[in-house]
């Protein structure tokens, strides 16, 4: 036994020994078994986003060193298939990305040059399409980079209804992925469009809470259309699915309870991915811990919200169905994290889906953006227009106006004069007839056409004027007649060898011939350019300015 016992722990031993042998040769000789295929850089205003992409789940050890900064990352048994030297744009926190020695044989060391220090958020990513496995490093630029201000433009009158516009996705999350396009890129361009859309229309303002291709945390997006004072907030999405036959658009709306179709959960599902994607990692909290009181102010103000959304999402639907088929008839409820701001109204916007070969030919071109723009611009505006918050212009522009008639006064010229239709008037007032009565009091109806429409360009007509003979009549100054012939009191006072400009009645005044310039008020008109046509030809023949013929077209 005691024998049998030695040999035992003799074999144990030696078996241990050559073990030890076979694998520290197994890692001197093996290969890499991964390989690093790809790095990004994504920065953002506030953060720079770093992404490894490697052909298996990578693994990785980081330190940081001082003077200078630098953050860095050994790869195990790893392989590199990507040139350093050759990434650019990496932003105001990295200075430079590179290779250096690393303590092993195997491993490789990426080290990341930093303008500050900076503590990496970092997270490994699973294989999706179109990336293979990832590491996500995270570097805050801190009090780096001022942060982006948000100061929409802000009349003295009422104040503007802001709006933040959300385009979803961007940097290493491309969203849904069609056959040739990502929805990151479509989504940035719709939101663009509509930025632009919103800013020109007075007494609205936008705001974009991505700006570029970077990858901003779904609560951050709240965080930011709050901190803009947003009173509404729009995502814009396009849909993917795993077939090519869904198609239409779709509005989605906040719902406290589950999702109420299919697409919803899926949407939810997939917003799930996406905020892991984010960094964040953890999706909306539950609100059970919150104190009775707290959580019932929360639940009632997101009552509100969820009512605004709703309505809002109900008129984006009506508009989309103008220009484009829908994939459901009405505002879909889900539970989304990007849709869970408590105090700001929101929905989201499918404009179609990019799996769709037709829809993502569409989504792509600029005639169809833009119709996908004015219906969601179309949706916000009418609803604020007969429900606009407190203090806004839009809520000044919607008090009724009281007017009395005078004599002279008709219901047309009425109609002209507030800019809204004789047929408004008529019903808003119950008249029956055209016919008014000099002291009848009038309602006008809401003026919801704020919007400045572009002004005709000035025309002139020259006219030649001959000299002419005017007689002086009782009280008539020199001052009187030269504005009466469109000149001045010197030009008749030389012209007629006048000492003073006493005149008596009856008196000859010399007009002096001229050009007289009156300007004409003609509606725009429409011009075909003829071969060889300049542009100050076309201007001098309307009587007009090649620079408002510019601005104007
Ligand atoms: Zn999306």
């Amino acid at each position: 036994m005691k024998l049998t016992s030695r040999f035992f722990i003799r074999l144990v031993f030696l078996s241990a020994l050559l073990m030890q042998g076979f694998f520290t040769i197994a890692t001197a000789t093996a290969a890499p078994t991964n390989q690093l295929n790809a790095l990004r850089t994504w920065p953002s205003p506030n953060n720079t986003r770093v992404v490894l992409e490697f052909l298996h789940k990578p693994s990785y050890k980081i330190h940081y060193l001082k003077y200078p900064d630098r953050l860095v990352i050994d790869l195990e048994s790893t392989s590199m298939a990507v040139d350093l030297s050759k990434i650019k744009h990496t932003g105001p926190l990295v200075n430079n990305l590179r290779e250096s020695a690393s303590k092993s044989k195997n491993s490789y060391r990426v080290v990341v040059d930093l303008n500050k220090a900076s503590q990496a958020k970092i997270f490994v990513l699973p294989k999706a399409k179109p990336y293979g496995h990832r590491l996500v490093v995270d570097l805050p630029h801190n009090q780096l980079s001022t942060e982006t201000e948000i100061k929409p433009k802000q009349p003295a009158q009422g104040r503007n209804i802001i709006i933040a516009i959300d385009a979803g996705h961007g940097g290493d999350d491309p969203g849904a992925l069609g056959r040739y396009s990502y929805e990151k890129k479509i989504t940035l361009q719709i939101a663009k469009r509509l930025l632009k859309k919103i800013n020109h229309q007075v007494g609205m303002s936008a705001f974009l809470i991505r700006e570029g291709d970077y990858f901003v945390g779904l609560h951050q997006r709240t965080a930011i259309a709050r901190k803009g004072e947003a009173d509404f907030l729009v995502s814009i999405h396009a849909d993917g699915f795993t077939s090519a036959r869904p198609r239409g658009a779709s509005v989605l709306v906040l719902s406290k309870r589950r999702a109420t179709t299919e697409q919803g959960r899926w949407m939810e599902n997939n917003e799930a991915h996406s905020e892991l994607i984010g960094g964040a990692g953890k999706m909306m909290q539950g609100s059970s811990n919150l104190p009775y009181l707290q959580k019932m102010v929360l639940d009632m103000s997101m009552g509100n919200s969820m009512a605004v959304g709703y309505k809002v999402g109900y008129r984006v639907v009506q508009e989309l169905k103008k220009v484009t088929p829908l994939h459901q008839a009405a505002p879909v409820h889900a539970s989304l994290a990007v849709l869970k701001s408590p105090d700001i109204p929101s929905i989201l916007v499918e404009a179609g889906f990019i799996t769709n070969r037709t829809e993502e030919r569409l989504l792509n071109q600029a005639a169809h953006q833009n119709k996908i723009t004015n219906a969601v611009f179309n949706g916000i505006y009418k609803h604020f227009a007969q429900s606009p918050p407190q203090n806004t212009l839009f809520a000044q522009k919607k008090r009724v106006i009281k007017h009395t008639v005078r004599s002279g006064e008709s219901l047309s010229i009425l109609a002209e004069r507030y800019s809204v239709s004789l047929n408004s008037l008529k019903t808003y007032n119950n008249l029956s007839s055209s016919s008014l009565l000099v002291d009848q009091v009038l309602n006008i109806p809401p003026n919801y056409k704020l919007a400045i429409p572009p002004e005709p360009p000035k025309q002139f007509v020259r006219t030649q004027q001959p000299p002419r003979v005017h007689r002086v009549t009782r009280g008539e100054a020199l001052s009187v007649i030269a504005a009466e012939y469109n000149t001045t009191t010197e030009t008749l006072k030389t012209f007629n060898h006048l000492r003073s400009t006493s005149l008596r009645v009856g008196q000859k005044i010399n007009i002096p011939g001229s050009y007289v310039k009156t300007p004409v008020v003609r509606a725009a008109s429409v011009h075909k350019v003829g071969r060889g046509e300049a542009l100050s030809v076309i201007a001098d023949q309307y009587g007009t300015t090649t620079d408002t013929l510019k601005s104007f077209n």
